[in-house]
């Protein structure tokens, strides 16, 4: 069984593949699945700016396409500043797939801190705000 300390490890691991020539702000994800496999990420920048991508979008365009789509965690870590929280495009892409996903960021030392995707995005959009509701 992974546990949260063992996840932010694996996301400090990914940030040695970070590309990030720009900002020079290397972030790396750890994705959980509820198989208890991990799939990690980093960010991408791109020269032109716009099109870098984020290192948890990273993990779970990586994840969806290896047939993973049920997570249960997500670490998140930078290798300058910690806590960092996922940003609001990362939050909508990971809402999709679990909306009460578990969030592990690390603290001022490199440990565990924990929150979940309902608290950091609060009535949000999914995939069953598509569908008709009964009565309306
Ligand atoms: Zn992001």
């Amino acid at each position: 069984m992974m546990s949260y300390s063992q996840l932010l490890k694996e996301a400090f691991k990914a940030t040695r593949n970070s590309y990030a020539p720009y900002s020079r702000f290397r972030v790396g994800a750890a994705l959980l699945t509820d198989e208890g496999e991990v799939v990690t990420g980093c960010n991408v920048e791109n020269a032109s700016y716009g099109l870098s991508n984020c290192a948890e979008r990273t993990a779970v365009f990586r994840a969806v396409s290896m047939g993973r789509r049920r997570f249960k965690a997500i670490a998140v870590v930078s290798s300058k500043v910690n806590p960092v929280y996922p940003c609001g495009a990362c939050r909508q892409v990971l809402r999709e797939f679990n909306p009460g996903l578990t969030v592990v960021v690390a603290d001022g030392r490199g440990r565990p801190l924990t929150t979940t995707l309902e608290r950091m995005l609060p009535n949000s959009f999914g995939p069953e705000s598509l569908r008709r509701k009964r009565g309306r």
